[in-house]
């Protein structure tokens, strides 16, 4: 059985301050849950929220790191930094990192291999664009996220991997795919698991939805069989909003 997984990704939202302050009063609010949550701050956030979350099972991820461990690599984070502060998830190759800085399969590849040797949990995220589910090319694009993010991520490996579907256009646009349609895509990226990994792996494996996720979509979204949680952005910034996600049964 796969355990239902939320994560609330803050973007470029949330000074330490408010952080902190969000932090404990969503610890409260989620204590008892049997959902895995997770919060995504930025990452001069991270330290005010990790310490606000101690004693929960909240977990604290990165939202990006460097695809290096140290040397000079001005204005970039690494998994050692990362580490050290107590944080063990990282958020991967985001359609705003792809879209805004340029990032690539292969690049986005090194970082979930150096993540994944430094003993953290990764959320690669994949999904197509408007003009890409239009021009048919749906599978081919999810096929190539797939196999070229996980290169070299052995079967054993996968268990550190969750995948989030997060079809572009439905970020942060209040446009969500279908439930059906979410599905149908998860049910192709679970199959692709498969043929590059084994059925056990592909069964095992958690894959959220992103896209405008918000209280009134999310029941529908989880109630689909490939569908196991969802990493939320705009309404992940306050407890009113996320809280019906958390508890969306
Ligand atoms: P959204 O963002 O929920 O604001 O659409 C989701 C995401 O980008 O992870």
């Amino acid at each position: 059985m796969r355990k239902p997984y939320i994560a609330g990704n803050w973007k470029m939202n949330m000074t330490p301050s408010e952080g902190a302050a969000f932090a404990k009063n969503l610890a409260k609010a989620v204590e008892g849950t049997n959902t895995k949550v997770m919060v995504a701050p930025p990452f001069v956030t991270i330290p005010a929220v990790v310490e606000a979350l101690k004693g929960s099972d909240i977990i604290v991820a990165a939202q990006n790191m460097s695809d290096n461990l140290k040397g000079a690599f001005t204005g970039e984070v690494s998994a050692l930094m990362l580490k050290d502060l107590g944080v063990t998830n990282v958020i991967l190759g985001h359609s705003e990192r792809r879209a805004l800085y340029g990032e690539s399969d292969v690049f986005i590849n090194r970082k979930v291999l150096l993540a994944l040797s430094e003993g953290m949990d990764v959320d690669l995220c994949i999904g197509e664009t408007l003009e890409e589910r239009e021009a048919g090319k749906l599978e081919e694009v999810l096929s190539r996220q797939v196999s070229e993010g996980l290169k070299g991520v052995s079967a054993e490996q996968m268990q550190h991997i969750t995948l989030a579907y997060e079809p572009v256009w439905a970020i942060g646009t209040g446009k969500t795919a279908t439930p059906e349609d979410a599905d149908a895509a998860h049910a192709f990226i679970r199959s692709l698991v498969e043929k590059l990994y084994n059925k056990g792996v592909a069964e095992e494996l958690i894959i959220q939805y992103g896209g405008s996720v918000k209280a009134s979509n999310v029941k529908a979204l989880m109630s689909k069989e490939h569908i196991d949680g969802a990493l939320v952005g705009g309404a992940s910034l306050s407890v009113e909003q996320f809280l019906p996600i958390v508890n969306f049964d």
